[in-house]
């Protein structure tokens, strides 16, 4: 463990103590030496190998042991014992914004509550506002901090999340005092959804940096400002936090904090494996006297891993999922860009539920730079959705002919379906009809509830199905919002991969499904996908990015993507299940 999570340990030990009612010299003793630890100027490492953390003011022999224990095996019996002894339910209280343990003790003892919903069953009967001590204005704090803690603990899309983090990274950029600036954590590495937000920044001046950050618009609350250090949520619930840190360390808190801890913890056992250390602070030799001396230099991540014998990872794949292996070769791959793209696939149109027609999508698609566009309507069994019949499919495919024919657009538009798969796993439209089109996209949007061996068998049947050419959003999720329904998916690629049937990873940032962790393995096995924005008007067309994203954590590269082809390559790839393309 390091000194800021053994810090975090000390102050978890106070807050348990004080919530057991022990003696406040004791507690305190805890509390200040998580703060002396935080502050501490010299190593720990240092310090505890030379026997010296005693000499340290503040920090008695009890302290000492429990924090060489800390540091050497990252798990302390004590602690453990002590979190044992405390009710979870009382623990959680302490998740309620402004509500601390010496209060949650006695709403305990006096009121007997338990829990977080206990403690708001006893707001709603006003019991907390009769309690000695606390009257009806903390009870309406305490109420409210119940409410807020559910927004706090939502995660939030990628999506969403990078609307805020935008401008706060080009406002950070944007100071004199700052150097160099990046997001970090969960967002840099492209999660589909993250819990907050990281922001580093190297200054030798962070004084005006954190008064900026605390500053800024539709902050709801300053959780913590520090020296260096700055906590703030927003309206929205999302927190951000901001560490400000000497230029030569910038590079390597910045890898630091952009984790994933499985990566790091991979990361600094090669380092060790080397007779280096590797931290938040920086890279220096293990035999070293000091860290000053022995440090080494980074002046971009690159360095970081350069000075490991590795290639730079791209923060998308930092997950502890084989990155550093590819590394150590020569063989990493040139992920998926935005710019790789030449069209797209499974979009709406007013035929069914989009919003826009097919000549204002013809025109985006054309503003894009693309080169085709495909058109897919929803199919009549999505009638909520005003899917199309037989006939009207006809006519919409006449529609399109007329369009390309007229040279008015240089797009490219190729006619398709989201065509319902069935619950017996059948297609929604006939098959002579679905042959007329240049591509069917087959998806399911009912009787979710099936058993994964009955929902595989129905989507393996429509893979199977000869009109179908890509299977839409595998699993139905919808991220933080709907589960995905069960299916068996390594049988799915496979089969996909037998009947030469892509699957798309639809790129709505609530789907981004099929998963990233599936792409690596599918792709190597000979699996093609399609980028696809499921687009409903024209500016949804912007969510082929947050597919790439999510293509790129999946290890994906051009290579592997359909719609990175031109227009006669694509073409050549929908004539294999439809010859009278290439007439
Ligand atoms: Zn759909
Ligand atoms: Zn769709």
């Amino acid at each position: 463990m390091n000194k800021r999570e053994i810090a975090d340990v000390l102050n978890e030990i106070a807050t348990l103590l004080e919530l057991k009612g022990e003696n406040p010299f004791k507690i305190r003793a805890y509390s200040n030496g998580a703060r002396k630890l935080e502050t501490l100027e010299e190593d720990l490492d240092t310090l505890i190998e030379e026997g010296t953390l005693g000499d340290v003011p503040g920090f008695g022999k009890a302290l000492v042991e429990k924090i060489e224990t800390l540091a050497k095996t990252g798990s302390l019996e004590f602690y453990e014992k002590l979190k044992a002894s405390v009710d979870p339910g009382i623990v959680s209280m302490l998740e309620i914004p402004g509500l601390g343990a010496k209060k949650i003790k006695s709403l305990h003892e006096i009121l007997g509550v338990s829990s977080i919903e206990e403690l708001q069953e006893a707001c709603e009967a006003n019991r907390v506002a009769e309690l000695k001590g606390f009257g009806k204005k903390s009870q309406d704090k305490i109420a409210e901090g119940i409410k807020n803690r559910e927004a706090y603990g939502k995660r939030h899309l990628w999506w969403n999340a990078r609307a805020v983090a935008e401008p706060i990274l080009e406002g950070l950029q944007a100071l004199p005092e700052v150097e160099r600036a990046s997001h970090a954590g969960s967002f840099r590495r492209k999660r589909e959804h993250v819990g907050d937000l990281d922001f580093i920044v190297a200054s030798s001046n962070p004084g005006p940096v954190m008064d900026w950050f605390v500053a800024q618009d539709n902050i709801r609350e300053v959780t913590a400002k520090g020296d260096t250090k700055a906590s703030v949520r927003f309206e929205s619930g999302l927190q951000a936090d901001l560490r400000v840190v000497p230029s030569e360390q910038f590079s390597f808190a910045l890898h630091h904090f952009t984790g994933s801890k499985d990566h790091n913890v991979l990361l600094r056992q090669r380092a060790l494996s080397r007779g280096y250390s590797l931290s938040e602070w920086g890279l220096k030799s293990v035999d070293a006297e000091s860290f000053e001396e022995s440090s080494l230099k980074a002046d971009s991540e690159e360095d970081i891993f350069k000075h490991l014998d590795l290639q730079f990872v791209p923060p998308e794949l930092r997950e502890g999922l084989g990155e550093l292996e590819a590394a150590e070769s020569d063989g990493f791959p040139e992920l998926l860009e935005v710019s790789d793209l030449k069209g797209t696939f499974h979009n709406h149109t007013t035929s069914s539920d989009g919003r826009a027609s097919l000549e204002e999508m013809t025109e985006a698609a054309q503003a894009r730079g693309w080169e085709y566009w495909g058109v897919a309507d929803h199919s009549k069994a999505s009638f909520q959705a005003n899917g199309l019949d037989e006939e009207r499919l006809l006519e919409q495919i006449e529609r399109i002919e007329e369009l390309n024919a007229s040279k008015r657009l240089s797009t490219h538009v190729f006619s398709g379906n989201e065509c319902d798969i069935l619950p017996d796993g059948s297609l929604d439209i006939d098959e002579s009809i679905l042959m007329k089109l240049d591509y069917v996209v087959a998806s399911i949007h009912s009787s979710f509830s099936q058993s994964e061996e009955e929902m595989s068998a129905r989507i393996i049947r429509a893979i199977e199905n000869p009109a179908t050419t890509m299977l839409g959003h595998l699993t139905g999720r919808l991220l933080l919002r709907r589960e995905p329904y069960s299916v068996d998916t390594h049988k799915i690629v496979d089969a996909a991969i037998a009947n030469d049937v892509i699957i798309e990873l639809n790129a709505n940032p609530y789907r981004l499904d099929m998963d990233w962790r599936f792409w690596r393995k599918a792709a190597e096995k000979g699996l093609a996908t399609s980028i696809n924005p499921d687009a409903h008007a024209p500016e949804h067309f912007d969510f082929v990015e947050a597919g790439v994203n999510v293509a790129r954590k999946g290890w994906l590269t051009a290579e592997n993507v359909v719609n990175t082809l031109s227009l006669p390559e694509v073409v050549e790839v929908l004539a294999r299940k439809r010859p009278h393309l290439k007439g």
